[in-house]
């Protein structure tokens, strides 16, 4: 079955990885600027990191028939430092117009500190500004039930944002009814062990439906695993779900949401079965 992995840190991964996830039927995969591991000095390190995920990162997918597409922000940790997050939201707009960029994100809260909140509205205000979708990180374990209430209130605090927009990504049992009662997109996140595994997300589709949610593997350069949809895939296979149902949720969700941006120009696989 082909599918996109909607959220996806590439450049942490090998040309392997890439290769591997096509033979798995990765089509496309869209990746969220985030976190180096080390707090970046200024703006110039940003400025060079948007070049790799609009410029290199493409081509490097293409050689493995993926097409690849992006998010600008300064992620939530580095969120911390104002001045610095503040420079670095002046220079997104000179990428907004690059064909690969859908949006702004990952934005969000980590610590649920007031700092992040402030950059965090202010990544808000661009996306308006711009006309841009923006994609959510919702912070890990004891601060994320808190965390995406207090994300979920910031956005509905302001009229001008379309839920439909908007993609609350690392939802949980917990936290998935805080995005979907709101009209908000989300998405659950495949990880061996923290947020979901392959069974949680089949039960959380059980539960709460297939509508407006996808799935993704997070793949960085911590413990995570690109081929985690595939899984995913296999999972919902077992528990004798129809192909047309898990295709929802694996390639035709992310489609339907990533096409409310211009840059979306996705060119579907010629054939109509895929691998595996
Ligand atoms: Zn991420």
């Amino acid at each position: 079955m082909y599918f996109i992995d909607p959220h996806v840190h590439m450049i942490s991964r090998t040309t392997d990885d890439y290769e591997r996830m096509t033979r798995m039927g990765c089509v496309a995969i869209s990746e969220p600027a985030f976190w180096a591991g080390y707090d970046r000095g200024s703006v110039e390190s940003f400025r060079d990191y948007f070049r790799q995920l609009t410029e290199f990162e493409p081509t490097r997918a293409g050689w493995s028939g993926i097409q690849h597409f992006t998010w600008l922000c300064i992620n939530a940790k580095e969120a911390e430092n104002i001045e610095l997050s503040r420079e670095v939201i002046k220079m997104i707009p000179e990428f907004l117009d690059r064909p690969n960029v859908l949006g702004i994100g990952e934005i969000g809260l980590n610590k649920n500190t007031m700092n992040e909140s402030t950059i965090f509205q202010e990544h808000m205000e661009l996306a308006l500004r711009f006309n841009q979708l923006i994609l959510i990180h919702t912070p890990h374990l004891q601060d994320k039930y808190k965390g995406t209430h207090m994300i979920v209130d910031m956005l509905r605090a302001d009229s001008r944002i379309q839920p439909h927009r908007v993609l609350v990504d690392h939802v949980e049992e917990h936290t998935v009814r805080l995005a979907k009662d709101h009209g908000f997109w989300c998405a659950m996140t495949l990880y061996p062990t923290t947020k979901c595994t392959p069974a949680r997300a089949a039960d959380i589709i059980e539960r709460f439906g297939d509508d407006r949610i996808m799935v993704n593997s997070a793949g960085d350069w911590g413990p995570s695993n690109p081929l985690a949809v595939p899984d995913f895939i296999q999972e919902m296979r077992k528990r004798g779900h129809s192909e047309e149902k898990i295709k929802k949720v694996v390639y035709d969700n992310p489609i339907q949401f990533f096409s409310q941006s211009k840059n979306f120009k996705f060119k579907p696989p010629q054939v109509t079965y895929g691998p595996a």
